[in-house]
């Protein structure tokens, strides 16, 4: 439990809001898009300004609290609450200042991606982020950051330029290419472990229309698509982002559904994605001129929040005709009419450029992205769905690496962290036990330091 005065000292203390158990507000702070999470931190702490964050972690480390940090709250293994510490909570921060001369942006790390979208576009500008606008631009920032613009501007962390942190000692830190180099590595896909993110810079593009959304087909047709798809997006230009996979319509018709952003010229893109529209016999093809804020909204429906998520990810070793097959053997067969699985995402272009160890990002050499992302609304469904989402994936496994994107993954533990950080976990290591030895940032995927010590394992 935390000692009363400490919660008074930060209730009192703080520019931002403090949520207690009782306080109304409180229940909405914790709860987070995910159901199934359902943790009570003894204060949540709503930062206005750095100076309270640092104030926070200063708390935190003289009465050794367990810390989580929230950013958009969509961590899919719910990282971003604790049970009975303190939560930090970022979604107060939502300071962007975009330079259009320069073509940088400054952006809290309270931003949801929809929020930052619609501010660089105001400017005819955009950077890398991911595809549904609720997400927080924090964490999916730190922990990689696959969207739209992903082949022609590489991933959201290549994109970073510079970052603020506060530390687990508690000082302001400013990381980039000259200052802090070694903390401004293991911050670009090291997720949360190296301190609290209060605000990232990105380099941004110039962003007009866009041509993309999506062509449905018949589930029965998944293997002809995943066969047609494979040899399409081989030569996708850089500029074509394409995922595809099995779900069901609103409207409960089961598909294979593959979406798809040109962010060249529109005619071009009309033109290279006229194949993906003439494929087969589509149920329905959305594929169209569009806003990039459009584009970026387009998933949000389906990811309402308050239904029950469990997710697992690797990258396919290739598109092989055995992984296909054994795909097929589970479209169409969730135990839920709300999931996506068995998917794909097409990794390519600049983010497959970048050298695996030149951040702390290291997925560079993988063309396919699998993931199975389970979504249910009765909790009495969990178990069976939590099985099938195992099994799919198991029977998966021999066309798999090691290698997955944590950002997609809700299990925990060593094994999976060596996942996630793959060729990079042991310089992590060497960074963490340099800015965080205690393990104080540790709701996360997490990166342990050689010797925690005197921090209780309570995570
Ligand atoms: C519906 C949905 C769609 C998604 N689509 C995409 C996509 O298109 N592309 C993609 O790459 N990913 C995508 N993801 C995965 C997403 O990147 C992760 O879930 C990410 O962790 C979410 O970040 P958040 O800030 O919303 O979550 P949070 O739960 O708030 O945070 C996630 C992790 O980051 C840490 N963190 C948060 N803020 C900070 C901070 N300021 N400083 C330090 N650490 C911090 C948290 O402690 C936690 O460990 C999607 C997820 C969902 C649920």
């Amino acid at each position: 439990m935390i000692p009363e005065s400490v919660v008074q000292t930060l209730r009192t203390s703080l520019r931002g809001s403090t949520f207690c158990p009782g306080d109304a507000g409180y229940d909405e702070a914790r709860t987070t898009p995910n159901a199934t999470i359902n943790r009570r931190p003894a204060i949540i702490a709503r930062c206005a300004g750095a100076a309270d964050v640092i104030a926070c972690v200063r708390a935190a480390r003289e009465h050794d609290l367990l810390v989580s940090v929230r950013g958009g709250g969509h961590s899919v293994a719910g990282k971003a609450v604790c049970e009975d510490g303190l939560m930090i909570d970022m979604s107060g921060m939502k300071g962007i200042r975009v330079d259009p001369l320069r073509q940088t942006v400054r952006a809290e790390t309270g931003l949801k991606l929809g929020e930052f979208d619609r501010e660089t576009q105001a400017f005819g500008l955009a950077t890398t982020q991911g595809v549904v606008p609720t997400v927080g631009i924090a964490g999916l920032t730190l922990g990689g950051g696959w969207g739209q613009l992903h082949g022609k501007y590489g991933l959201a962390v290549d994109n970073v330029i510079g970052a603020d942190v506060v530390t687990a000692d508690g000082h302001f830190l400013t990381a980039n290419a000259s200052e802090n180099a070694d903390l401004f590595w293991g911050l670009r896909g090291g997720s949360g472990n190296f301190g609290i993110v209060t605000a990232l810079e990105y380099r941004l593009h110039e962003v007009g229309p866009v041509f993309g959304g999506a062509v449905f087909y018949p589930a029965a047709q998944a293997r002809e698509v995943l066969r047609f798809w494979r040899e399409f997006a081989a030569d996708s230009p850089d500029e074509l982002v394409t995922q595809g996979g099995s779900f069901r319509l609103p409207d409960g018709v089961p598909v294979f559904g593959i979406a798809a952003c040109y962010s060249g010229a529109i005619g071009d893109g009309e033109k290279i994605l006229k194949p993906l529209r003439t494929f087969g016999s589509p149920l329905a093809d959305a594929l169209s001129a569009m806003s990039y804020l459009q584009i970026q909204s387009m998933f949000e429906a389906f990811f309402p929040p308050g239904r029950h998520v469990y997710t697992r990810s690797n990258f396919l070793r290739d598109l092989s005709e055995e992984a296909i097959e054994t795909m097929v053997r589970y479209v169409a067969k969730s135990p839920s009419p709300y999931t996506f699985a068995p998917f794909v995402e097409h990794w390519h272009g600049k983010a497959t450029r970048v050298g695996a160890t030149d951040t702390a990002f290291p997925h560079r050499n993988y063309s396919w992205n699998f993931l199975a992302w389970s979504m249910w609304t009765d909790p009495s469904e969990t178990e069976k769905n939590v099985q099938w989402t195992r099994e799919c994936c198991d029977a998966m496994r021999p066309y798999l690496v090691a290698g997955s994107y944590g950002n997609y993954v809700t299990d925990e533990g060593e094994a999976i962290a060596r996942e996630a950080y793959g060729c990079n976990y042991d310089r992590l290591v060497v960074l963490k036990n340099k800015y965080d030895p205690t393990n104080f940032f540790r709701m996360n995927h997490n990166i342990k330091p050689s010797q925690a010590t005197h921090v209780k394992d309570r995570g």
